[in-house]
């Protein structure tokens, strides 16, 4: 209520700041000695707290930047001034030509308002000192705020003042005024109470940015995320430009088509998404649908018109071929491990022809004895292997020949093998690719 700040400086006379100190203050004193014989204005001297004062000569001031005594300037600025200033009459001083503490029954003159750079002050009170520096009596004088009246407190007594301050002169002449009591006027206070209002209304408004730079961020991640499906979508189309200009030329020359297309994703947003969450689970199998359509277009155009003609029997047969079949992803899968095993049997064959030969020939001078061996391994282990053995038994040479495609056909399933360990990493690949582009729709399509 009644601190301020008080900035002081003091810098040298080529302008290197030899101090600069903020102080709290709680009452300005107010040296009366220089206008000791005369009145004392008390605007004035208040004024002079906030005079530069110069040093020069003997009082000259060491400057670090200058490393020598310089000429200096030192100035006093209010930086933040209190609800309630209070200024302190200094009446009570040492006086050198005596040697001894002394009081100054000076007259000053009290101004009812004092202004500081930020503030409007009115003064509501004065405490009064009557007496000596040994001795003395404090009383003081209070405006009212009932009936802007002044009044006397003197001890228990409050009595009405019998000569009003500032009725008929603009300033209250006193010499027992000792403190000072100014309040922020009215205006003030309401400004200051405004400053409140306005800071609480200006913290607001930052809380609300920063809540708003969230959503704002959020939507710039939004931004980012469909101009990377469209930075996409352009590589696409740099990449397979005809196919893009395709697109384009349907559109153009169909735009009904087109405009129904996104009609429907409009309207049935979840359908859509569906479709677009299905190729990212199954991008293989959409990349083969895809395929399918680049390599056989007419006999895609033809189902898509059964489908427009008939939309109910294609639901139905979806449903059903979605029960039977199965992912070419499987399927490629299985045909690369059953040609990783028949290619292990027919090199098995190829690496050790001989054997073969000499099994096959066995067979030749003692059919009886190995049919009876094939009859056993039948009966233990009746599987594909032994039918061949059975075969064997019958016709040798044709199974020799058999081999011997066998081992021509073996360089083809090895090649099949070879595509197929190939082919996956990039179909993986691709399918990554795939999954990715297919996201980017969906976070586009949302
Ligand atoms: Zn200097």
């Amino acid at each position: 209520m009644f601190e301020g700040q008080l900035s002081e400086t003091t810098k040298c006379s080529k302008g290197h700041s030899i101090n600069e100190e903020m102080n709290p203050f709680w009452m300005i004193p107010l040296s009366l000695r220089d206008n000791c014989d005369a009145t004392y204005s008390v605007e004035k001297g208040f004024e002079r707290v906030f005079n530069k004062k110069t040093f020069s000569g003997d009082n000259s001031v060491f400057c670090p930047d200058c490393e020598t005594k310089m000429e200096a300037t030192s100035g006093c600025t209010m930086e933040t001034s209190p609800p309630i200033l209070t200024l302190l009459l200094k009446r009570f001083d040492f006086d050198y030509t005596t040697m001894s503490h002394v009081k100054s029954d000076c007259c000053v003159e009290v101004p009812p308002t004092i202004n500081t750079p930020q503030k409007k002050y009115e003064l509501y009170a004065m405490v009064n000192h009557m007496g000596s520096i040994s001795g003395g009596h404090y009383t003081a004088t209070v405006l009212s705020r009932e009936d802007r009246a002044w009044y006397e407190c003197d001890d228990a007594h409050v009595t009405k003042a019998e000569e009003q301050p500032f009725t008929k002169t603009s300033t209250h002449r006193s010499r027992t005024a000792y403190l000072l009591m100014y309040r922020a006027s009215e205006s003030d206070r309401d400004n200051l109470k405004d400053t409140f209002e306005d800071q609480e209304r200006r913290r607001d408004e930052a809380k609300e940015t920063c809540n708003g730079s969230k959503s704002h961020i959020n939507k710039l991640k939004d931004m980012l995320k469909s101009l990377k499906s469209r930075t996409n979508k352009v590589k696409n189309t740099v990449e397979d430009p005809d196919s893009h200009r395709d697109k384009m030329k349907d559109m153009v020359e169909d735009p009904d088509s087109h405009r129904d297309k996104m009609k429907d994703t409009l309207e049935d947003p979840k359908s859509h998404k569906d479709k677009v969450k299905h190729m990212v689970e199954d991008p293989d199998s959409h990349r083969d649908k895809m395929k399918d359509i680049v390599e056989d277009p007419e006999s895609h155009r033809d189902e898509v018109e059964e489908t427009v003609e008939d939309p109910e029997r294609c639901r139905d047969e979806a449903k059903e071929t979605s029960k039977v079949s199965k992912s070419p992803k499987h399927k490629f899968q299985d045909m690369f491990k059953f040609s990783k095993s028949h290619r292990m049997k027919v090199k098995d064959t190829v690496e050790d022809t001989d054997s073969h030969r000499d099994k096959v020939k066995d067979t030749i001078e003692d059919p009886e004895r190995r049919k009876d061996e094939a009859k056993e391994t039948q009966s233990k282990a009746p599987d594909s292997h032994s039918q061949e053995r059975k075969d064997t038994v019958k016709d040798p040479d044709r199974r020799t020949d058999e081999v011997k495609e066998h081992r021509a056909g073996s360089n083809e399933h090895k090649g099949v093998g070879e595509d197929a360990d190939k082919e996956i990493p990039e179909s993986l690949n691709s399918s990554a690719d795939n999954c990715r582009h297919a996201e980017e729709l969906c976070v586009t399509s949302l």
